[in-house]
């Protein structure tokens, strides 16, 4: 339901959508490249964008230089797969000496970021998810369509040794890897992790909105409860999209994230910038906003930014809302590799 803004409680700067939800985290795609396959983001011949579709670093730096004047503080780096795209490292460090940027996160598959850990320790990376969707190897390379199970986990063994805040993402799948639920949750038991069990939204770059979703939040919930009697929720993080649980000994946290069922809608505090430039306001709306012509129109700083408040200003309540509007169906570019999940 609508309610109006309370700009009292923020800057002037601050940037705040019609619904009284202050936006201070953006989640910007580097690329829409991967070095894998997973079956519930895109299909095996994936057809990627041409380079000059994509935002250039430089494009990036300034769209977030500016949001950072307006409020903008945690930026999370995501794709496509971050890693794979040339330069990442010095852009990071780029986009922390921007004033204002004071959290920047990156969600990864972990397959070649092995050697960026270090690079990542002294930059004061904020947090890493880390997607893994399977504890067995062979699962790992059904669903993944790639051998780079033990990559993976390399690096996943790093992170952990740089003292580095880490998060697991496993998506749930029926018919896939159901059976890794209990596995994975034992994960937060051996080690300081938090794990996130993700009901799979249908952005596979195929069949977008004809899945049939069996296993939602509440199931995963009950399955993780018979395992785990002490299963105890978690007071809410602000703005958090997981609900998150702690079991008796063990040292990290497991969650769970209703991304199909859109449970977190009403303190969402973030936009999406895709690969291509898009603004997207809402995960599960279309975006309708192409900064990256604006951007390369030659137009002022002050106009860019006009246009992404106008966006914000008119969002939608939910994820639902969001997508009644949508004129866009089952194309490519509900692959969640564009959009960065
Ligand atoms: N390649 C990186 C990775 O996999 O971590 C970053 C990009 S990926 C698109 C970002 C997140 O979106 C991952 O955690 C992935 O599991 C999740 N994701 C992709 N497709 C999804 C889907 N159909 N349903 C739920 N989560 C999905
Ligand atoms: Fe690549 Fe991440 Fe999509 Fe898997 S979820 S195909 S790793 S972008």
């Amino acid at each position: 339901m609508s309610k109006q803004a309370t700009p009292q409680t923020f800057s002037p700067d601050q940037l705040i959508d019609n619904h009284g939800r202050e936006i201070n985290y953006v989640r910007l795609s580097v690329t829409d490249r991967c070095n894998l396959r997973c079956s519930y983001c895109m299909p095996e011949k994936m057809k990627f964008l041409p380079r000059k579709e994509i935002l250039s670093y430089e494009e990036m730096e300034r769209l977030m230089t500016l949001l950072a004047g307006h409020g903008i503080s945690k930026v999370r780096i995501t794709g496509g797969e971050p890693f794979v795209r040339k330069g990442l490292m010095d852009f990071l460090f780029r986009l922390d000496a921007i004033p204002g940027i004071t959290r920047i996160h990156i969600t990864t598959n972990g397959v070649t970021t092995l050697p960026y850990i270090p690079q990542l320790k002294e930059l004061g990376i904020a947090g890493i998810n880390l997607s893994l969707d399977s504890l067995d190897r062979e699962r790992f390379r059904e669903i993944t369509r790639r051998d780079n199970f033990d990559q993976v986990m390399a690096s996943f063994h790093s992170f952990l040794d740089h003292g580095i805040r880490l998060k697991v993402n496993m998506v749930v799948m029926e018919a896939f890897n159901t059976d890794d639920i209990i596995p994975m949750a034992l994960l937060s038991r051996d080690y300081p992790v938090d794990v996130r069990f993700i009901e799979e939204m249908p952005f596979n770059g195929l069949n977008a909105g004809k899945q049939q979703l069996r296993w939602h939040h509440r199931r995963i919930r009950d399955h993780l409860a018979a395992h785990f009697p002490t299963l105890t929720v978690l007071a809410s993080e602000p703005y958090s999209t997981s609900t998150n649980y702690r079991i008796d000994g063990h040292a990290g946290t497991v969650g769970i994230i209703a991304g199909f069922s859109r449970t977190f809608c009403s303190t969402c505090n973030r936009i999406r910038i895709t690969a291509q430039g898009k603004l997207q306001t809402c995960l599960y709306g279309d975006s309708r906003i192409d900064l990256k012509d604006i951007l390369r129109s030659g137009v002022s700083d002050q106009e860019v930014m006009a246009v992404i408040a106008k966006a914000i200003g008119s969002r939608f309540a939910d994820g639902w809302e969001a997508q009644k509007h949508n004129v866009q169906t089952s194309d490519v570019s509900k692959s969640m590799s564009l959009i960065g999940g």
